[in-house]
């Protein structure tokens, strides 16, 4: 689950992690109240911020007013005419595609002077089971180009899993990257703290770009990036008040609502699959047999009639499917079940007249899989049943070249 800048600067300060003072707001008077009340507490340079679930907004323009996405103001009339052009208006940076993101909030927040930009970003490190602390002088450019061109700029701490950062990791990232004096224990504490907000908050991943160091020797986020792990926000209700559906992909929101995992892709063979692994192997015969996969959905273990119903609902919302794979391992449920259900669906009538022209291939394994195969065959329905992947992937070969 992501969240914008301004929500996690916000649980940064609660979590001691230096940020500057800023306000976010959904109107061009609060923008100029907000500055006014910064100046008095003298305020002389202001940023301007959209706030939208993307990064790049610096280099990003908007579509009406070419207006970029961070905006430096050196008056309360600059943050006005910033605020201005920002609000009701869509970004589009290199993270959000060519339909950009509708600006609703923007961030206005002190401005910094900043003697040095670095990157930080924690996540978990998947090929080694273990949290991982990047960072790099190489801050405020793309930090994927440095990993690529000068992978040694890039300097990584490990936690061991059940341990705490150590404090001497941390000041071993603060020397990397030339702190000194008072400035490289004030980094040190940022790490620290940074890292048991991750720890604490189930975070996924956190990325500061930058992090800076000022002339009076503070370090301090300028941007934040953080997401946290869907699974585990059950154990903070506070986080889930934090989330901005408007931002996020229709089709991929009603999915979750429905309990399924669904993502969606460019292609135009839809899948609906149970286990993640499976679903990753379907694609890949997808493509193998001239497709490409529409969508990633994984349905989960039980796949009973209303979860294929849901599963359909889902996957034909999106005009490009001009073929369904279903590929399902009978192991916990039977495979005749599976077949029952998805012959039900199909003639649930708002489904009906949707998949009409979309042929739909089913491929059932596992327990009571002749059964299901005999279901399929003897239905009068636009269903074509597959035994073996490699029979399920010519059928969409097939289907694909008609
Ligand atoms: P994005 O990564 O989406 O482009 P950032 O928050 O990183 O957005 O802002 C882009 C650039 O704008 C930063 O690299 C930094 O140079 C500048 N910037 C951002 N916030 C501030 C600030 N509060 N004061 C001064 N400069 C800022
Ligand atoms: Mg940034």
């Amino acid at each position: 689950m992501k969240i914008h800048e301004y929500q996690a600067k916000e649980l940064f300060k609660e979590a001691g992690v230096a940020v500057p003072g800023g306000v976010a707001t959904q109107s061009v008077e609060e923008a100029v109240k907000a500055a006014e009340e910064m100046k008095k507490n003298g305020t002389e340079l202001f940023v301007v911020k959209a706030q939208i679930h993307a990064g790049g907004r610096g280099k990003g323009r908007t579509k009406k007013n070419n207006a970029k996405g961070v905006i430096l103001c050196r008056s309360i009339d600059e943050v006005r005419k910033a605020a201005e052009s920002l609000l009701g208006d869509v970004l589009v940076t290199i993270q959000t595609g060519e339909e950009g993101q509708k600006v609703k909030t923007i961030y206005v927040t002190d401005g910094v002077d900043i003697e040095k930009e670095f990157y930080l970003g924690i996540l978990l490190d998947r090929a080694v089971s273990k949290n991982v602390i990047m960072v790099s002088t190489e801050g405020g450019v793309e930090i994927e180009k440095v990993a690529e061109e000068t992978p040694e700029k890039i300097i990584k701490e490990w936690v061991e899993p059940g341990m705490d950062l150590a404090p001497n990791q941390a000041r071993r990232l603060a020397f990397a990257l030339g702190f000194e004096g008072d400035a490289f224990k004030k980094a040190v504490k940022f790490i620290m703290a940074l890292y048991n907000f991750y720890v604490e908050k189930d975070a996924d991943m956190v990325e500061i770009n930058p992090l800076v160091l000022t002339p009076d020797g503070d370090v301090l986020a300028l941007d934040a990036k953080v997401t946290f792990d869907g699974n585990a926000t059950y154990r903070h209700k506070e986080l889930l008040e934090l989330r901005d559906e408007s931002e996020e992909n229709p089709i991929e929101l009603e999915a979750s609502k429905f309990g399924l995992n669904y993502i969606k892709l460019d292609g135009n063979v839809g899948c609906m699959v149970n286990g993640a692994g499976l679903a990753m192997a379907t694609m890949d015969i997808i493509k193998l047999s001239g497709g490409e996969p529409a969508n990633f959905l994984d349905v989960g273990g039980g796949a009973n009639v209303e979860t294929v119903k849901n599963g359909f609902r889902i996957i034909l919302e999106d005009e490009n499917v001009k073929a369904i794979l279903i590929n399902i391992f009978g192991g916990i449920v039977r495979c005749d079940r599976v077949a029952n259900g998805v012959i039900e669906a199909i003639k649930d009538p708002e489904i009906a007249k949707k998949v009409e022209n979309v042929p739909i291939i089913v491929r059932l394994q596992g327990t009571n899989a002749e059964e299901a195969k005999e279901i399929i065959d003897n239905s009068d329905l636009n269903v074509i049943s597959a035994v073996l992947l490699k029979e399920a992937a010519e059928e969409v070969s097939k289907v694909i070249a008609a």
